[in-house]
């Protein structure tokens, strides 16, 4: 005696396969949501007296087309995808490149405007000029001060577009309010463009014949790359719409044949959104925003947030099951948080940490840009070598 079970009497994880023939004994009688009844071996018979007749009755469900649907998936935790390490391995490359343009009487140069004394902004642009010590590229550190005009930091640019020896030129965000940016940054030669902003660039990136290229975004789409996840024909969610990383990084997987979605601050039903991805690019500016239920399983997520949390209740709240990031936060009263939450790990296929993801890459492409930048503005007459990163391909 069998009969068909509609959806609201199957478990949750074989909902979908439409009406499946089963027992009715096993309806009425065993608990529903229970997994180990499901996952019983190949062909699941009980019998049962009825008027004195021992009747046999079938479960089709426990077959195994059915027990591969209805197992708890196993939970492992995502891959680690360690920003450091694929730094490293960018740097060695670098520094073949960096030796062969020496060799050719060719040190790339990189000159840095910071204007003020904003403490975070000193200590971004001092492991900048870190890096260029670190790979023999020469670095120049330019610091005006506070009350600088518009005109006078204009001077100042054109000053380093004229420089032969300066081939890239960053000026450090933010300015102070009485400067405009905006004209800052257009101001700076493109081919001296190394953090990809001016429009001339972006320009070239929209178009498919990107030259430089933003470094965050650059260095997302490494991290990708180089851990083997697959862009082509994949769903990409890059949640945050900003020119320094939201829409470049959109362009870049675009041109990496992803199938991309832009989600903002306006986006409906943002979690629906990004639930849908292969690949999720998180850079919000908001701790934690992204949690667990926004993922698919085994999506890959790529964290750019950068928050740092002081408030406790805020602290002890995202990091619950986390003790050593608790303990660390007691110990130095903030946390360096991303803008995913960090249990995604246990949903995720892959994860970049904070810190310690996309963070090294940023400096890392920054590099990278100087050094073509070098070789462009001398006609690529020094080849690149055959390791060289893709962003440093001319
Ligand atoms: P941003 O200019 O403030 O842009 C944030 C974007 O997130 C905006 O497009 C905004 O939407 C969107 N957004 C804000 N709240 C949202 C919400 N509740 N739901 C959906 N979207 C929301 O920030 P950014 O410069 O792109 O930086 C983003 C994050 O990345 C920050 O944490 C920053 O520190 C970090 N970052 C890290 C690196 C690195 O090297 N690791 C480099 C750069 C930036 P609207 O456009 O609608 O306002």
């Amino acid at each position: 005696m069998n009969f068909r079970v509609p959806h609201p009497f199957l478990p949750k994880r074989v909902r979908g396969t439409a009406h499946i023939v089963v027992s009715v004994f096993d309806v009425i009688e065993r608990p529903m949501h229970r997994p180990k009844h499901l996952s019983s071996p190949f062909f699941h018979a009980h019998t049962r007296s009825i008027a004195g007749k021992r009747l046999v009755f079938p479960l089709v469900l426990s077959c195994p087309f059915f027990r591969r649907q209805t197992e708890e998936p196993s939970r492992v935790p995502a891959r680690i995808l360690n920003g450091n390490a694929i730094r490293d391995q960018i740097y060695g490359e670098l520094s073949a490149e960096i030796a062969a343009l020496a060799s050719a009487g060719v040190k790339p140069g990189l000159a840095a405007v910071l204007v003020g004394d904003n403490p975070a902004s000193k200590l971004y642009v001092n492991s900048k000029i870190a890096a260029c010590e670190k790979l023999g590229l020469a670095s120049f550190m330019l610091t005006p001060p506070a009350t600088i005009s518009t005109d006078e930091l204009l001077a100042v640019i054109d000053g380093l577009n004229r420089r032969d020896d300066v081939d890239g030129i960053l000026v450090q965000m933010p300015l102070p309010p009485q400067v405009d940016s905006k004209k800052i940054l257009d101001a700076v030669a493109p081919e001296k463009d190394v953090d990809g902003f001016h429009p001339i660039n972006v320009g070239k990136l929209v178009a498919g014949r990107p030259s430089l290229v933003a470094c965050t975004p650059a260095g997302v789409m490494e991290i990708l790359k180089r851990s083997g996840i697959p862009t082509d024909g994949a769903n990409a969610v890059v949640i945050g719409r900003s020119d320094i990383v939201g829409k470049p990084q959109a362009l870049l997987l675009l041109h990496a044949n992803a199938t991309v979605t832009i989600c903002h601050s306006r986006t409906k039903n943002l979690a629906a959104e990004v639930r849908r991805a292969d690949i999720v690019v998180a850079a919000i500016g908001r701790a934690a925003l992204v949690t667990s239920d926004f993922i698919k399983p085994g999506a890959a997520v790529i964290d750019v947030g950068q928050n740092v949390v002081t408030d406790a209740d805020e602290a002890h709240k995202i990091f619950a099951d986390f003790p050593d990031k608790l303990e660390s936060f007691r110990k130095k009263g903030s946390v360096l948080v991303g803008d995913v939450h960090p249990s995604v790990v246990n949903v995720a296929g892959a994860f970049t940490p904070v810190p310690g993801g996309v963070g090294p890459l940023t400096i890392a492409m920054l590099m990278s840009n100087t050094v073509r930048a070098a070789r462009m503005r001398r006609g690529n007459l020094v080849p690149a070598p055959a390791s060289a990163t893709a962003a440093a391909k001319s």
